[in-house]
């Protein structure tokens, strides 16, 4: 699994940093998180195709989270896209994008796929044979979700070197992965477990979208291997992360050290705020293993 940040900034561009939107990568599927303002031509950016991108997940309805949407969703039909396209995205989402398409005359060369996020709810939204999508509600001025991605791993590692002791056809492979022994020609049994170690633990990432400070999120990202967490203001602003129900960067810091997370990655930053090394500071204080999630920045789990 690989994120790739396309914005980072909170509400507007400023000093080069654009509106929200990120691209969770699995082996032949991308899923967007977010698409603020500018996210096509951050994808051009970064080399990102739509191709492989089948899953768009809108965290709520402020407009640096979405406004690149109606231009993506064009584009896509422009070019004569043709698979089904899965939106995720609070209910009201679907009244704007078929205002936009009734007043232009205009149908997709796609099939869009509406699944609305239950608001205040958490749920399972794809569960797939190598992944499954699920949201959880976060404390935000409007309704919001933040999105776990469980990447699932396929069965019992194969010990190569062992397999070859043994002289174990490749073709038989598929079947040790699923816990099945060998039988020898000559009819000698060997056992899985000499063939094979344990599943590695499947990957989980969170996007934990724009929240207040909201303990209550931890049993959703619990363990996770990473998440991203919206880190709006610095520690002497917290009254107007308060007041604008939004996360300073230590809190942001707090919730990953609560949580268990391997590594925190920060973002959504105020516009007040040209160098982020300071908020930076303050999450390490708290939680030493963050990182800022830079535009173009590509983070393996
Ligand atoms: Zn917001």
């Amino acid at each position: 699994m690989k994120i790739t940040i396309l914005g980072n900034n909170s509400a507007l561009p400023a000093y080069g940093r654009h509106p929200t939107s990120q691209i969770v990568s699995l082996p032949g599927e991308d899923i967007m998180i977010d698409c603020g303002e500018s996210t096509q031509v951050q994808m051009q950016r970064y080399g990102i195709r739509w191709r492989n991108l089948n899953h768009i997940f809108i965290s709520h309805l402020h407009g640096d989270h979405y406004f690149g949407l109606p231009g993506l969703i064009t584009t896509m039909s422009l070019q004569g896209r043709t698979a089904g396209l899965n939106l995720y995205a609070p209910a009201r989402l679907m009244e704007i994008i078929h205002l936009m398409l009734d007043v232009a005359n205009t149908e997709l060369s796609f099939p869009l796929h509406f699944e609305p996020l239950p608001a205040g709810e958490a749920k399972m939204l794809q569960d797939a044979p190598a992944y499954t999508l699920s949201c959880f509600p976060v404390s935000h001025r409007i309704a919001c979700h933040g999105l776990v991605i469980t990447h699932k791993t396929k069965g019992r590692r194969i010990l190569p070197e062992m397999c070859m002791r043994y002289n174990i056809p490749v073709e038989h492979y598929e079947k040790l992965r699923m816990g099945q022994p060998y039988i020898m020609p000559n009819g000698v049994f060997i056992d899985n477990n000499l063939l094979t170690a344990d599943a590695p633990a499947p990957k989980k990432y969170a996007y934990c979208a724009d929240t207040l400070y909201l303990p209550d999120i931890v049993p959703y990202i619990q363990n996770a291997n990473a998440i991203y967490h919206e880190a709006t203001y610095m520690e002497a602003d917290k009254d107007k992360a308060i007041l604008r129900y939004h996360s300073t960067a230590a809190q942001a810091a707090a919730i990953a050290k609560q949580a268990g997370v391997n590594k925190l990655l920060i973002g959504h930053f105020s516009s007040r705020y040209k160098d982020l090394e300071p908020l930076l500071q303050e999450a390490k204080e708290v939680f030493e293993a963050t990182v800022i999630a830079e535009e173009g920045g590509v983070y393996e789990l």
